[in-house]
């Protein structure tokens, strides 16, 4: 993770190189940003700063409607070390956990379950199910921003298991049900 300082100098001068490698939280508001985000500077007083946007997510914050930060890249800042948890990282991207169990996806990569959830605790500051979740809701908002898919169809593209799983998912993140966040298609 980088330090404090080097966020909020690239977070004040919206820097895009930084984009994913660390997100804004902002304790006043609760939301949590991408480097660039468009909206006024919050004080630096009243900002932290997490790995990923799991890492905020678990902490309570919820992301923004401007930045859309869930859907940022995925690039944690210790990226280039080859490790089990990148090569997770990826799996769990290309749906693993929407399929498969933790064990089985630790079997993959032939390490134990508990030893990966660990190692994600360490590097992403999340575990491989929150991981998963956050991923799985940024392909459904990406979804249902830049197509016309139904969204139902989307739950399931998206790697949600049930139409139900995925409204509560997105009440717990946004405080709102899918069908009250989808923006209308420009004519
Ligand atoms: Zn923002």
């Amino acid at each position: 993770m980088l330090d404090f300082d080097t966020c909020n100098d690239a977070r004040l001068r919206r820097d895009p190189a930084y984009d994913g490698l660390f997100f804004t939280a902002v304790r006043t508001t609760g939301i949590y940003c991408r480097p660039m985000c468009p909206v006024k500077h919050p004080l630096t007083k009243n900002v932290s700063y997490y790995p990923t946007a799991a890492a905020a997510e678990r902490a309570g914050y919820r992301p923004c409607l401007r930045c859309r930060p869930e859907t940022a890249p995925f690039c944690p800042a210790w990226k280039g070390t080859r490790t089990t948890v990148e090569r997770a990282l990826k799996m769990i991207e290309g749906g693993a956990l929407d399929r498969g169990s933790v064990d089985e996806l630790a079997t993959d990569l032939g390490v134990g379950g508990r030893h990966l959830s660990r190692l994600f605790a360490q590097h992403v500051g999340a575990s491989p199910i929150q991981t998963a979740q956050t991923l799985r809701i940024g392909r459904a908002k990406r979804l249902m921003d830049e197509t016309i898919l139904s969204l139902t169809e989307i739950a399931f593209q998206a790697g949600f298991g049930s139409v139900r799983s995925f409204n509560a998912s997105f009440l717990k993140l946004y405080g709102r049900p899918p069908s009250a966040m989808r923006r209308p298609r420009p004519s």
